[in-house]
């Protein structure tokens, strides 16, 4: 029988210390995605305690959005980009949130879903929340339910989960 998703995840994820700072330990998951097994196994684990209860799934710039297609194909939902700012065509909801140097911008395209749809947001990893939570509240601004949050990896020290209070927060390894 196949492995646990955590061992899965945990057994191919590779750390990098201090990358791309000094301080940082860099966790990344491009060798999960790289494999077949693990990739289908990850994105199940993401769907499953959400089936059901989403139209659409979004995914965040640029990682997310591995996961994010892969969750929608696998459901038959659509797929939303929340972007970096600037590079959306349309018009669009800005949010702003602070990272561990300065500040960065995430946007959504305001027409992307009807307002009182429901979305499941996904990233790799959950570090302060900063990103996911600014997500949340450009879903929020346009009239759409936040179903939920999945991330392949969440980084307990750091309590991104305090930035996404109020929702239901899913994650596959926390270490
Ligand atoms: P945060 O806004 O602090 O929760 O950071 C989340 C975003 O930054 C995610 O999109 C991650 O891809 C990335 N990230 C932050 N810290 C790390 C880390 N230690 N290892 C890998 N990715 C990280």
């Amino acid at each position: 029988t196949a492995a646990p998703v955590d061992e899965l995840i945990s057994g191919l994820c590779a750390t990098i210390p201090d990358y791309p700072k000094p301080g940082i330990v860099f966790k990344d998951l491009t060798p999960v995605f790289a494999d077949g097994a693990a990739l289908k196994a990850v994105v199940d684990a993401l769907v499953e305690p959400f089936r059901g209860q989403f139209d659409a799934v979004a995914g965040v710039e640029v990682r997310g959005f591995l996961l994010a297609a892969a969750a929608a194909y696998a459901t038959g939902t659509g797929v939303i980009t929340v972007r970096k700012a600037g590079k959306l065509p349309r018009e669009v909801v800005s949010e702003d949130y602070a990272l561990e140097y300065g500040n960065a911008t995430l946007e959504l395209h305001t027409t992307d879903l009807p307002p009182g749809s429901r979305v499941l947001i996904l990233d790799d990893v959950l570090a302060t929340g900063g990103t996911l939570g600014a997500a949340v509240r450009l879903f929020e601004r346009c009239g759409v339910e936040v179903t939920g949050v999945g991330v392949v990896l969440e980084l307990g020290e750091l309590d991104g989960r305090s930035a996404l209070k109020g929702h239901r927060v899913s994650s596959l390894l926390r270490l």
